[in-house]
């Protein structure tokens, strides 16, 4: 018989608002398909955590410096992460499309001439945008959070702005005044992590567990409460 309070016990680090991934429900707590997942994976593996919000950037650096065990904030897997953090196995689809205020003549990339895209800082979208804005000749202006990136967008301060497309997509579904005018690009998955070579115990419970609700209808549930599978 193992104690409640043999279980190990971690920090773990979402960003403050990325819907459907993690967002405040009405009570304010943090809900959300990441949120679900963890709760569920923690509950199979017999882990307990604390939960800190907090912006994007802020949850990767915590964890690279050793303040915070893990962080799950739909976050890409990529090449330059792997370099400084161990991923789980991927749990979800992503890639990066560019938005823009519903009423805007922008229509595609070539179009941001001269424009001011809005970005998140820390994100893949923010390092995509930075790789392609000599050649668009687009000017950027830094976010630590996706609301107040795309209200920056609808109020027309910003003309434009890169995002996640299950995020963006959700958004626009749910109220945002935005709409999505090119194709997905740098497709890519979303892992948790850690940092690099820290906390294997955490990582292989994650990936024990999520294998465990992946193989029960747990996942898919998590994902159908959030997302309409036939939408
Ligand atoms: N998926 C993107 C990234 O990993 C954005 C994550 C986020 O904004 N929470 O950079």
């Amino acid at each position: 018989q193992v104690s409640a309070t043999t279980e190990p016990h971690y920090t773990i680090a979402t960003d403050t608002t990325f819907p459907p991934f993690e967002f405040q429900g009405k009570n304010g707590k943090y809900v959300g398909i990441d949120m679900d997942l963890l709760a569920a994976i923690a509950k199979k593996e017999h882990f307990t955590y604390k939960l800190t919000p907090m912006s994007f950037n802020s949850a990767t650096q915590s964890v690279l410096s050793g303040q915070i065990d893990g962080v799950i904030a739909g976050m890409t897997i990529t090449d330059e992460r792997e370099a400084v953090f161990d991923f789980s196995k991927s749990y979800y689809k992503t890639g990066i499309i560019m938005a823009v205020n519903k009423a805007s003549k922008i229509k595609k990339l070539t179009d941001l001439k001269g424009k001011t895209v809005a970005l998140k800082t820390g994100t893949g979208s923010a390092e995509y945008a930075r790789g392609i804005q000599k050649k668009y000749g687009f000017k950027v202006t830094y976010f630590n959070d996706s609301n107040t990136m795309y209200n920056d967008v609808k109020v027309g301060n910003s003309d434009a702005t890169f995002e996640d497309m299950p995020v963006m997509q959700y958004a626009i579904k749910n109220g945002v005044a935005l709409k999505i005018v090119t194709k997905p690009t740098l497709a890519g998955y979303y892992g948790f992590a850690v940092k690099k070579g820290q906390n294997k115990a955490l990582l292989q419970a994650f990936n024990s567990g999520l294998a465990k609700i992946k193989a029960d209808g747990t996942y898919q549930k998590i994902v159908n409460k959030y997302l309409d599978a036939s939408a």
